[in-house]
């Protein structure tokens, strides 16, 4: 499944759970794949998200 990254500009940390409460809706940076980006770090609350349940995390679809 591709999904799609999402870092604000200027900040090193990828989000990739829309209902991240951190995730960028404006004035971000997005990158389409596979496996996790390349460079940066992962937000931890998406990690979390995910790990809990995947209805919780809902990455957007490339
Ligand atoms: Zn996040």
């Amino acid at each position: 499944m591709i999904i799609e990254y999402r870092k604000k500009k200027g900040s090193d940390e990828w989000h990739f759970c829309t209902k991240c409460p951190n995730y960028p809706t404006e004035d971000y940076e997005s990158w389409c794949g596979a496996t996790r980006p390349p460079g940066g770090k992962m937000c931890e609350e998406c990690i979390l998200l995910e790990e809990s349940n995947e209805k919780d995390c809902e990455p957007k679809i490339c």
